[in-house]
């Protein structure tokens, strides 16, 4: 059984993002698609084993309906990933399950298995926690396999790449080496067992008209360091492509059935290797699809011919990592070869192209102090995007930025329900958490002023925007 595991009470958690940490995310009632689960059933399916799969999550199951479920389907195996903002909670249920089912081999997976796998073991009767890459299709394929052959023993997990488990209390690993991952294994028939209309997401164009979006991959893996990212730990540090005619026969497929014609590409590097996009691109218009789609770039990799390809296929937005104004500190902790000047040429391109931008900016990376706080508004005013996602620096284990921040002595906690994405739980040598928070709210609030005072469609976007803002603010305050 695959089964994506519920979201503690009162949190939302995105797993799969933040490279596979998973975010607590801030939207109550919004449930992104999980691409792992539909990979984990389309690796049981092409073994030709019996299985179920269940999204506990979008169906707002508490932890005794996600017992029952399970209990239901009595499996053999059943394979879950676990996120840290959520890791205390998902460690309970999967512990509860086995209780509740004798016999069941419990299968964990996801970046936390990856760099504290001990953790996972000691505090938890999860028999396994399998280090390995987003999506995870070959480790599934491959555990199943062994499994199935070999039955449940410690001779059977040492024939599973990544796997480590406990042997007399102590932690042992498999001499396999992790699999490499595969995107075209997808089968496209696998949606028809989730409820795919309840992962749409409301995404906005440049006009303001919100497309309903759902998440696809069509690559994984990023082979560069920036020392704060999680993605390379649990997407791999190769990148692997999906081939362009399963890109498009999943459009299609998605589009035809399911009715949908907005797409979020969750690739970590979109637009690295040029000719593929523009090939993705063409191939898009050449079948005449017709769809939305939005995605993440770097800001030094796209020119006006590959944004005007974009443009045509129908790109309709593009978030770009700007992280910091602070040439220096871009530099010391940012993405090698990215300069503030080509972050400004990359948004007014693709701006004049009539594409929505997004400009991403962490707040409270290593050197961050009150005039680095000033620099990166000012970049922020000065390159004008469309939206500003403003998180503080959440530092994940197994990253070189975790590393420094515990010996500097910066982590306030290692309360892993805290580590978020929005909560500040790292301080820098010259700025509190409490600091940073602040100017997080204040960045915010200086950022939309400025907005409302020079940019005529976002202060009618806003007005509109309002009463609906105001009423669910309300609404939400009379819940808690
Ligand atoms: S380029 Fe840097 S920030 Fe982007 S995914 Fe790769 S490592 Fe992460």
């Amino acid at each position: 059984m695959l089964l994506n595991l519920p979201s503690p009470r009162g949190r939302n958690i995105y797993r799969g993002y933040a490279g596979d940490f998973g975010l607590a995310g801030t939207i109550a009632d919004e449930t992104l698609l999980p691409i792992h689960l539909a990979y984990g059933a389309s690796a049981a399916k092409r073994q030709g084993c019996e299985y179920d799969v269940a999204d506990a999550q979008v169906l707002r199951y508490g932890s005794s309906q996600a017992v029952d479920v399970v209990r239901r389907s009595t499996p053999d195996i059943l394979v879950s990933w676990l996120a840290l903002p959520s890791l205390h909670d998902d460690l309970a249920l999967l512990d509860e399950i086995k209780r509740a089912v004798p016999g069941v081999v419990v299968v964990a997976l996801g970046a936390v298995c990856n760099v504290m796998p001990e953790e996972v073991l000691l505090k938890s009767n999860v028999d396994m926690a399998v280090c390995g890459w987003y999506p995870h299709y070959n480790l599934i394929s491959q555990a199943i396999q062994v499994l199935r052959s070999s039955g449940p023993g410690q001779a059977a997990f040492d024939k599973i790449g990544g796997a480590r488990y406990l042997k007399q209390g102590q932690m042992v690993q498999s001499p396999i080496e992790p699999c490499e991952e595969t995107l075209d294994e997808l089968a496209l028939d696998v949606y028809r067992q989730l409820p795919i209309q309840k992962y749409l997401r409301d995404v906005p164009d440049i006009r303001g008209s919100t497309i309903k979006c759902i998440s696809i991959a069509t690559s994984t893996g990023c082979p560069y360091a920036c020392m704060y990212c999680p993605y390379p730990i649990g997407y791999g540090r190769k990148v692997t492509h999906k081939s362009i005619p399963r890109i498009l026969d999943e459009l299609e497929s998605l589009k035809t059935n399911f009715a949908v014609t907005g797409f979020s590409f969750r690739d970590q590097l979109f637009t690295h290797n040029k000719q593929r996009v523009e090939d993705l691109c063409d191939e898009m218009v050449r079948r005449d699809l017709n769809v939305k789609w939005h995605v993440e770039a770097r800001a030094d990799e796209v020119t006006d011919g590959l944004l005007t390809k974009m443009r045509r296929a129908g790109c309709f937005r593009i978030h770009y990592g700007v992280e910091t104004g602070s040439p220096e500190m871009l530099r010391k902790t940012g993405k090698p070869g990215l300069e503030i000047d080509m972050a400004k040429k990359a948004f007014k391109m693709t701006k004049e192209m009539g594409i929505a931008t997004t400009a991403h900016m962490m707040l409270g990376l290593p050197g961050e102090n009150q005039e680095t706080l000033k620099i990166s508004l000012d970049l922020l005013c000065q390159i004008n995007p469309d939206v500003a996602s403003l998180n503080v620096t959440t530092p994940y284990p197994g990253t070189k930025l975790f590393r420094m921040a515990d010996e500097k002595g910066w982590l306030s906690t290692r309360d892993w329900s805290r580590y978020t994405s929005f909560d500040a739980i790292m301080r820098t040598d010259e700025l509190t958490t409490a600091q940073l928070s602040e100017a997080r709210k204040v960045m915010r609030r200086r950022f939309r002023n400025f907005k409302l005072r020079h940019d005529s469609e976002y202060r009618r976007l806003y007005l509109k925007a309002l009463p609906k803002a105001v009423l669910g603010r309300l609404a939400s305050l009379f819940r808690s």
